[in-house]
């Protein structure tokens, strides 16, 4: 049997549980990051940044971890190699004034938004939005980097100040949204296409802390509303991979969509025990051009994310139905160093179990208030 060998632009967490999702299927992969230590480099061939071009020689594929790669670096690789998801899918999910403008011209809607070059468009910009509105970076915002709420007019100038050098700018109506959601699907070459259960969300500070899919209170035509969304976007992306849509959704039921990851992402990594293919697999499945696998739910099941310190994980080792996935990152305050699976029979029991790991959750967590 030969697989195609994959190669991964960085070697962080994404790439160690992609390479471990290809070890059973005889897919390997190798790094390709300045850092020898990162978590995915015990796991195959990394490459430091001087050695791209032996990097290149050594696979057959290249994938990324995430889209924030400089246009240079893909347009060089896919000169040589090709690279899922590809170029569209990239150039788009890398700005959020083209991802809200394509989503808009799919007909998917998105926060109302503005492109802000100056602070009288951002003054006009609130005018028209109303506050509280938030502005953020178009390019490389992650885990709510880059990004100011602002709640009355004499928050303008400051935030301005503070994010006008990273211009173009988008501002954005801000949301009084219910419930964050996502929807995780996966495109192969020919076109077929499988979409996760919609996964709930609940981010503390900017950063996702835990996740429960599949999401409770999800009729058929909400998960259908959010395929029908995410399948316009591979299609017209011409998407191969894993793309993760993240929405919204508002107290009358509807969705809006806030951004586009072209990779497996946060919010899947329940997958791994939770579904019948988890999402690293099914990224490897689609880019190395084999069949897609099922993405259906095995149980109810949760991810809680490990940030900042490990805590007593042997804590976790006893708890039954939970798997422990670590990073072999240092600890360092909101540092994402690993997170837990979990997985039940049903969603009440599912919800005692996160209280349980109330140890690796803020206490504002709703959760631990329900
Ligand atoms: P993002 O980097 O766009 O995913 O934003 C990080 C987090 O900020 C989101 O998960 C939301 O909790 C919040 N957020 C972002 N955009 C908005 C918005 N337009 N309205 C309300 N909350 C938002």
């Amino acid at each position: 049997m030969s697989n195609p060998k994959v190669g991964v632009l960085g070697a962080g967490q994404l790439g160690r549980m992609m390479a471990l999702a290809g070890f059973p299927l005889g897919i390997r992969c190798a790094f390709y990051d300045g850092d020898l230590t990162a978590p995915a480099a015990p796991l195959g061939a990394n490459f430091g940044k001087s050695q791209l071009d032996e990097f290149l020689k050594s696979v057959d594929v290249v994938t990324y971890e995430s889209e924030n790669i400089s246009a240079d670096l893909a347009d060089y690789v896919a000169e040589r190699k090709p690279i899922f998801p590809g170029p569209d899918s990239l150039r788009i999910s890398q700005n959020r004034l083209r991802e809200k403008s394509l989503c808009n011209e799919l007909g998917i809607p998105t926060p109302e938004f503005r492109a802000i070059n100056s602070l009288d468009d951002l003054e006009n910009a609130a005018l028209e939005l109303g506050l509280p509105a938030v502005l953020k970076t178009t390019t490389m915002g992650y885990d709510g980097k880059g990004q100011a709420v602002l709640r009355s007019p004499a928050d303008l100038e400051s935030a301005w100040n503070a994010l006008g050098a990273q211009a173009p700018l988008i501002l954005e109506a801000f949301v009084p949204f219910v419930r964050e959601l996502s929807l995780l699907a996966v495109r192969n070459a020919a076109g077929e296409c499988a979409f996760y259960p919609l996964t709930e969300n609940w981010h503390y500070e900017g950063i996702l802390r835990y996740s429960i899919a599949p999401a409770e209170n999800v009729d058929d035509a909400l998960q259908a509303c959010a395929e029908v969304y995410m399948h316009k976007l591979l299609d017209h992306l011409r998407h191969v991979g894993m793309l993760t849509l993240e929405l919204f959704q508002t107290a009358d039921g509807q969705l809006l969509a806030n951004e586009m990851a072209p990779r497996v992402h946060n919010s899947g990594h329940w997958t791994i025990e939770g579904a019948e293919t988890s999402q690293f697999e099914n990224h490897l499945r689609a880019i190395c051009g084999k069949p897609l696998g099922s993405t259906e739910a095995r149980e109810p099941s949760a991810m809680v994310n490990i940030i900042g310190q490990y805590g007593a994980l042997d804590d976790v080792l006893k708890q039954p139905g939970a798997h422990l996935h670590t990073y072999d990152k240092e600890e360092r305050p909101a540092r994402k160093i690993g997170h837990i699976n979990l997985h039940c029979h049903n969603h009440p029991e599912l919800h005692d179990k996160i209280r349980a790991l109330k140890d690796w959750l803020p206490d504002e967590a709703p959760i631990l208030k329900g």
